[in-house]
């Protein structure tokens, strides 16, 4: 049986975790592989900026501002389900 699909969004709660979600599909922001673990890169959508964001920090402004934002807030969602979709894909399991 497969385990629930819990995402870790630190410092910030459930509602705001999900509008920054949410704003951020809006906004057109993508996140980009680096081959480093840990470490995403995360376009503002918005300008051709890209941001180097982990679970716990953001290079962008608003980061720096209030410690939270839309690119942390989208990297942890994709961190979290692209990790699920592996270990079920790992596991052999059929979805
Ligand atoms: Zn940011």
């Amino acid at each position: 049986m497969a385990d629930p699909l819990t995402i870790t969004h630190p410092n910030m709660d459930a509602k705001w975790f999900d509008m920054a979600v949410h704003r951020a599909h809006l906004n057109g922001c993508r996140v980009i592989p680096t081959g480093v673990a840990g470490v995403l890169f995360v376009t503002s959508g918005s300008s051709n900026v890209t941001y180097r964001v982990t679970r716990t920090e953001c290079c962008c402004e608003g980061h720096r501002r209030v410690g939270k934002c839309q690119h942390r807030a989208l990297a942890c969602a994709y961190a979290d389900i692209y990790r699920k979709i592996e270990r079920t894909a790992d596991s052999g399991t059929a979805a």
